[in-house]
This record gives structure tokens, C-alpha cells and sequence, in this order.
């Protein structure tokens, strides 16, 4: 499979030139390979050259993939809509859950998360663009929410995430993002300097450059890894 090897060369390639352009190094901004709908085999390609790191969106399907893998030393983060009653499997899986929409989710994964495990790393999906179709905080619900699930156990509150709407031109990419990035910096004037967020979970195939440029620790990247999903 050197297709997906070699989209992962450029997609290298597309993540150092953006950090150069905005100054930062490259090793501040984790590819997370989005692997839904991918079959174990595609990720085993993704993993022999070089990623470590895979999103899934659906539990059902990621669960068999993590049970199919479970050899490798993978990272697994959850990356799509969480529904109340699957939290507890979401919470024994994963090492990250990037789609944290409400207090109630956050506070179940906290009360599910195996205090045997490394606590689990979690972002506030954020609805950046306020679009009544989508989940995710709003700017305000965030600012209000932080603390309490900073404070709560066996979780790390890590950071924010957004799917903005999608445009095409660079520069109108970059305000959302650039958005959640001011949303990142008053969050942490209100938390104590151990619960500092760290972490900007944004930037896909199509605006990963954009994201970049804006401060994004993890972009989430699956077609231009492993080609255009069927629908
Ligand atoms: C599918 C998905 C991605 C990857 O999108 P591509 O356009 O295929 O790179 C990233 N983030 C989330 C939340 C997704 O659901």
C-alpha cells in the first residue's frame, strides 16, 4: 500500500511548511490519522510509516480495530459524537476524547475512567461558527464549564476542539480557528496554573494549513491519508 505511505510524505511535508511559516516546530503538532471507516489493514500501512496516532468516530467500529491491533502500541483518540450511554466504553478505550459537548459527558467519563489507567485526556468540542446543526459548547457555556471539569478526577482537561464550517479561501480559515484560539487563552486566565490547556484540536485535510497557522497542536487528517471515503 504505498499510496498511504506516500500521502503521508506530503502531508509531512504540508505540516513542516506550515510551522515554518508561522514559526513554530513542526514537533509541537501531533497528526492524529483519522481512521473511520478504515480497515485495520489501511491503519497497519499508516503505522509502518510512522503514525502512531489514530482518530475513530464510531465505538463500535473502533472498538473491533482497537481489539484487532491490540499488539501495537497505538494511541487511540475518540474523535466523533458521544452519547451518554456509551461513555463507559469510551472511557476504558481511549487515551483522548476530543468531542466533550456537554458537563454531564464529562463528568461520566470521569466517573468511568479505571482509576488504574492514566487519566483521560479530554478537549470541549466547541461550536466555533454557531451553527445550529452542529454540537459542541458555545464560546460562553465553555467559559462557564472549564473549571468544573478541570477539577474533575481521573480526566485532564487538555483543550478545545472545532469542526468550523467549511471554506475554501486560507485566509478566511484562519478566523475560526483563530477564534478558538483566543476561546483557548481566556479559558486558562480562569483556571490554576496546573490546569493550563495546552492543547488546539483542530484542522483537517482541507484547512489543516490554516490551523497551523493559528496554533493547532493536533490536526485531524483522514483523506488525505488514506484517500477519499465512500459514502
Ligand atoms: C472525518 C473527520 C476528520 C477528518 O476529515 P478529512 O476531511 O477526511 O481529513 C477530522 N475530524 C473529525 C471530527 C472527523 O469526523
Amino acid at each position: 500500500m504505498p499510496i498511504i505511505k506516500n500521502n503521508i510524505s506530503s502531508i509531512q511535508r504540508r505540516l513542516q511548511q506550515a510551522a515554518s511559516d508561522a514559526g513554530r516546530t513542526p514537533n509541537e503538532v501531533l497528526l492524529l490519522a483519522v481512521s473511520k471507516t478504515r480497515t485495520s489493514t489501511q491503519i497497519k500501512a499508516a503505522l509502518a510509516a510512522g503514525i502512531t496516532s489514530f482518530g475513530e468516530n464510531y465505538l463500535q467500529e473502533a472498538l473491533e480495530k482497537i481489539d484487532q491491533l491490540s499488539n501495537a502500541k497505538l494511541d487511540w483518540h475518540f474523535i466523533g459524537p458521544l452519547q451518554s450511554n456509551k461513555t463507559r466504553l469510551a472511557a476504558e478505550n481511549f487515551s483522548w476524547i476530543h468531542s466533550v459537548d456537554r458537563l454531564k459527558i464529562a463528568q461520566r467519563l470521569s466517573d468511568q475512567r479505571p482509576s488504574t489507567m492514566a487519566p483521560l485526556n479530554l478537549c470541549l468540542q466547541i461550536n466555533i461558527d454557531n451553527e445550529p446543526s452542529k454540537s459542541g459548547f458555545s464560546a460562553q457555556q465553555a467559559l462557564a464549564a472549564a473549571a468544573d471539569i478541570a477539577n474533575l478526577p481521573n480526566i485532564k482537561l487538555r483543550g478545545l476542539m472545532a469542526i468550523p464550517q467549511s471554506r475554501t479561501d486560507l485566509k478566511a480559515q484562519r478566523t475560526p480557528f483563530m477564534k478558538l484560539r483566543q476561546l483557548k487563552d481566556q479559558i486558562n486566565s480562569l483556571l490554576d496554573n496546573s490546569q493550563k490547556l495546552d492543547t488546539l484540536s483542530m484542522g483537517m485535510s482541507g484547512d489543516m494549513d490554516a490551523a497551523i497557522l493559528e496554533g493547532a497542536t493536533i490536526v485531524r487528517v483522514g483523506t488525505d491519508i488514506f484517500g477519499p471515503r465512500d459514502r
